[in-house]
């Protein structure tokens, strides 16, 4: 069979069929207590769910200042910088956690790394290579603003484009400016 076969009996085609599993934060064992819990522990920029009670990693959600928005990531580089965060604060630093999200993963022999954020509308725009070829950079833009890139096997292009999430560049002067063209990305 080169497809999906529905619950109702019908067929799909397909080439190529990606599953994707979800996960849910384990916080039942903290019901019942005076912690918010939705879509995880629910903290503050400080990473604090409560005084005195921090989280970090997979189970915390917190609001991410830069961003202007809550956020909870299931990556490894966040869940070892915002238990630093979250220690510092635990010590007294009240310093907001304020990262670029960053993930990155292999899949065989492909490289996928990924700065910011990538909202459902995001526009998407190819500033370095071809999808065709297996090695590529992408850039997101969300309400006027570069919010995330994306690389496929390219690490190099995908570390200097990362600096346009930083900087919350102007997603139409990115399309437009000469310095930022795909070709000085190289
Ligand atoms: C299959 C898979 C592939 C992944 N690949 C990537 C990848 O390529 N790149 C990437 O960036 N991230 C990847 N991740 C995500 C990454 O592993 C997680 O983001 C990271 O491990 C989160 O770390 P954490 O410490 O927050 O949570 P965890 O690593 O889940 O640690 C939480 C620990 O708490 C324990 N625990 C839970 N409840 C209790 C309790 N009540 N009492 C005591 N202990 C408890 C759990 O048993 C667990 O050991 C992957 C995850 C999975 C599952």
């Amino acid at each position: 069979m080169t497809g999906v076969e529905l619950g109702d009996g019908t067929t799909l085609s397909a080439d190529v069929v990606v599953l994707a599993l979800g996960s849910t934060p384990a916080t039942r064992w903290l019901t019942g207590s005076s912690l918010r819990l939705r879509d995880g522990v629910e903290c503050d920029a400080l990473c604090q769910a409560a005084p005195g009670i921090y989280a970090a990693g997979d189970v915390a959600s917190w609001h991410n200042p830069p961003f202007g928005t809550r956020m909870r990531l299931e990556h490894r580089m966040n869940a070892t910088e915002q238990a630093m965060a979250a220690a510092g604060n635990l010590l007294g630093d009240a310093k907001p956690f304020a990262p670029v999200p960053y993930f990155w993963t292999d899949q065989y022999d492909t490289r996928i790394q990924a700065y910011g954020v990538f909202p459902p509308d995001a526009d998407v725009r190819i500033v370095h290579g071809d999808p065709v070829d297996g090695c590529f950079a992408a850039a997101y833009g969300h309400r006027g603003r570069v919010v995330g890139v994306l690389g496929w096997n390219t690490p190099r292009q995908v570390r200097t484009l990362r600096r346009l999430v930083v900087e919350r560049a102007s997603w139409t002067a990115f399309t437009v400016v000469p310095a930022l063209r795909p070709a000085t990305v190289n």
